[in-house]
């Protein structure tokens, strides 16, 4: 018996050894290993050995079935580089029990992926963007955007001045239309994601710092339709081909005629929920045709050249993308409950 399981082994190990692809292993397999194979066949002897002796045989047996079984694992090895026999393998190619990958830690901030996103819809439109100092002269954020001194428009924002009346913490992104409609000619066609500050208590719709996404076109013979062509572009593009949009006329001193831009909420879509306040709209944005004192000052003749501007808030934005309601969470350090 001791000499029969010692062939067996050097046999079989040979034969696995020599063996070429997964069939002819799976055949020695069989034939060594399965139930009506030969270690079995074997083991059926065993109750013809006295007490002592099967003691003796049953340790070299499971010696030898262990030497047969490793060297299959091995040989399998080799074939498809997968370990046999384990649970998590048989069958698949994945073996579920390795260590997975590890997750990135950390991700963009959500106003930098929709800023992002709403950058490709409008660069694909022929517009480049452009951006601006937060540090700002009165100049800019004001005088230049139709706003003088003694405007009463320039008590609706609660300034940040660095130093009065001169130097300020721009109170919109505005300041940078005034920059490119003083720097370039046109036609030209811009926008410009960037940050705005306030003096106002946070709360969870308002923040002293919060983000714009503006955008203008300069140039001749353009119209309030190009204005409302470009902003329906970006709405179908942005939140899908069915999202509505509608304009309602609006007032904004830098814009002749001004509108707001709503469109059809995209929580609830028409039914009415807490977001939209059961109207069914959401305001995004306003715009208009640009102010012709505007030109003036820039030293365009507005019978000659025309163009139109709109603003709105990139953290709005990002929030009904993310279903965020509280502004503060985008200030937050931890977003990961987002
Ligand atoms: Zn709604």
């Amino acid at each position: 018996m001791h000499q029969k399981l010692q062939n067996i082994k050097n046999e079989a190990l040979a034969q696995i050894l020599s063996s070429e692809g997964r069939e002819e292993l799976d055949r020695l397999r069989t034939h060594y290993l399965g139930k009506k194979g030969v270690l079995n066949q074997i083991a059926g002897e065993f109750k013809k050995l006295d007490r002592e002796q099967r003691v003796d045989i049953g340790r070299l047996f499971n010696d030898v079935k262990a030497a047969i079984s490793d060297a299959f694992n091995s040989k399998n090895v080799g074939i498809s580089g997968i370990p046999a026999g384990g649970p998590a393998t048989s069958g698949s190619e994945i073996d579920v029990t390795l260590p997975g990958f590890p997750h990135p830690v950390g991700h963009l901030h959500p106003n930098t992926v929709v800023a992002r996103e709403i950058n490709a819809i409008f660069t694909g439109l022929g517009f480049s963007v452009a951006d601006g100092p937060e540090l700002e002269t009165e100049e800019f954020n004001y005088t230049r955007l139709n706003l003088p001194p003694d405007h009463p428009a320039r008590d609706l924002q609660d300034t940040l001045y660095v130093k009065e009346p001169e130097y300020l913490l721009r109170t919109h992104t505005s300041s940078v239309e005034a920059r490119i409609l003083a720097v370039h000619r046109p036609p030209y066609r811009f926008v410009f994601p960037g940050k705005a500050y306030r003096n106002e208590n946070a709360n969870a719709s308002n923040t002293p710092m919060f983000t714009q996404y503006q955008g203008l076109a300069v140039g001749q013979g353009i119209t309030l339709a190009n204005l409302k062509h470009t902003l329906e572009t970006f709405v179908t593009g942005f939140y899908g081909s069915s999202a509505k949009s509608r304009f309602r006329c609006k007032y904004y001193p830098e814009v002749e005629p001004g509108v707001g831009m709503d469109i059809s909420c995209p929580f609830c879509n028409f039914k009415g929920c807490m977001v939209c306040k059961y109207r069914g709209w959401i305001e995004i944005l306003g715009a208009g045709m640009i102010h012709p004192s505007m030109l003036e000052m820039v030293k365009l003749d507005p019978l000659k050249f025309t163009g139109f501007a709109w603003g709105m808030g990139l953290d709005r934005i990002a929030m009904t993308r993310y279903g965020i309601n509280d502004i503060r969470a985008l200030f937050n350090g931890n977003l990961a409950y987002i």
